[in-house]
């Protein structure tokens, strides 16, 4: 017999989740079953998503279920292994987060060649699901041109600094909005992102972006939403894009805020605003693979991450994602 050590969901949040939210459950597992794997999670993710994932009406990824397991990404080793397909040693992705160990039929999780052993955690991030996100997201959906310029916020963390990064790579002016100095600095240093705007010591976000980008902007890449994306609005060129990815803002709203009060912007500028799912878009997948391999290889992208010790911990990672207490990608390494 092994024990498993999990996280559930005991009651759904109302606003900001609260640790009492949340329950860690010991459990025996069985011996794996012939086709299936007992595996051995070395880091998961915690992902802004997830909250959702938290409401009884869950709008794109089914609602977790009270008082059972929750999901999400993490990295494992397979310990035991009653299929062809795996065997002990593999490193494997799956979507059994939110526990140290789990028995699974081995097709539902995927082996990978990790080009760099100490970085498995980097699967979950820049060569994981956020990584693929801010690829999709702007290169699918921005049509970016060389020269254009382009607004990112949460311009620091897992989906954000890679499309600073991408669109730096491609030519674009960027400007990216964060909540900490600290953050601002690395952006600009280490990433090459043209200007940062540090949202918390400013009162007028328009004003600001304005004054970074007095010609307007072609592309803004929406994480954030609320104050965000009206200051986008106000400053879009005419047949702008916006990529809405997320609006993490509203995520712990117990009842709805006002939208932004210039919406007609949309008609008078004549922009486009897309909403997309990575999951929509796993046709990338490998060209994303690839081409972030390479882009990490030659120095072109800057992978940071916030690695959080113990599942014990892994709520209260899950909760400093809205108080922007991760710098970088937010993983939780759990063996
Ligand atoms: P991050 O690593 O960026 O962590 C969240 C960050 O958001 C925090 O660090 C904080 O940064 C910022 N933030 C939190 N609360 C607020 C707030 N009230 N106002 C302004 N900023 C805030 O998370 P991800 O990169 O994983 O996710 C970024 C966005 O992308 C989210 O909206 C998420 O839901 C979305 N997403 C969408 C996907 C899709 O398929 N459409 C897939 C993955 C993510 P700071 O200190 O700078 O404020």
């Amino acid at each position: 017999m092994t024990t498993a050590r999990e996280i559930h969901l005991v009651t759904r949040p109302v606003g900001m989740p609260v640790p009492e939210n949340f329950r860690l459950v010991e459990r025996e597992l069985p011996a794996p079953a012939a086709g299936q794997v007992l595996v051995r999670n070395l880091y998961m993710s915690v992902d802004p998503y997830m909250r959702g994932r938290m409401r009884e009406d869950a709008v794109y990824a089914a609602a977790y279920e009270l008082n059972k397991v929750m999901y999400g990404g993490a990295v494992g080793e397979v310990e035991v292994s009653r299929s062809d397909r795996l065997k002990p040693g593999d490193i494997v992705l799956n979507q059994c987060a939110w526990r140290d160990r789990f028995i699974a039929d081995a097709g539902t999780v995927s082996r990978i060649e990790p080009f760099d052993r100490d970085h498995l955690s980097w699967y979950l991030g820049t060569l994981g699901m956020p990584g693929l996100t801010a690829y999709v997201g702007l290169l699918k959906f921005g049509e970016l041109d060389a020269g254009n310029t382009v607004f990112v916020s949460a311009a620091s963390g897992a989906v954000g600094a890679n499309v600073c990064q991408i669109a730096r790579l491609k030519g674009c002016r960027v400007i990216g909005s964060v909540g900490s100095d600290e953050k601002a600095k690395w952006l600009k240093q280490a990433c090459g992102v043209d200007q940062v705007i540090n949202y918390r010591n400013c009162d007028d976000l328009s004003a600001a972006l304005h004054e970074a980008a007095p010609e307007g902007i072609d592309v803004y890449f929406e994480n954030v939403g609320g104050d965000h994306l009206q200051a986008a609005l106000a400053n879009m060129k005419p047949f702008g894009r916006i990529v809405a990815c997320g609006m993490i803002q509203t995520y712990n709203n117990a009842t709805p805020a006002p939208g932004p009060n210039n919406l007609m912007l949309i008609v008078g500028k004549k922009l486009r605003i897309q909403g997309f799912i990575v999951s929509d878009h796993m046709e990338l997948q490998d060209q994303f693979q690839q081409d972030m391999v390479a882009w990490i290889k030659a120095g072109k992208i800057k992978v940071r991450e916030t690695v959080v010790d113990g599942l014990d911990n892994a709520v209260v990672a899950f909760l400093d994602l809205f108080s922007g207490n991760n710098f970088g990608k937010m993983v939780v390494k759990i063996q």
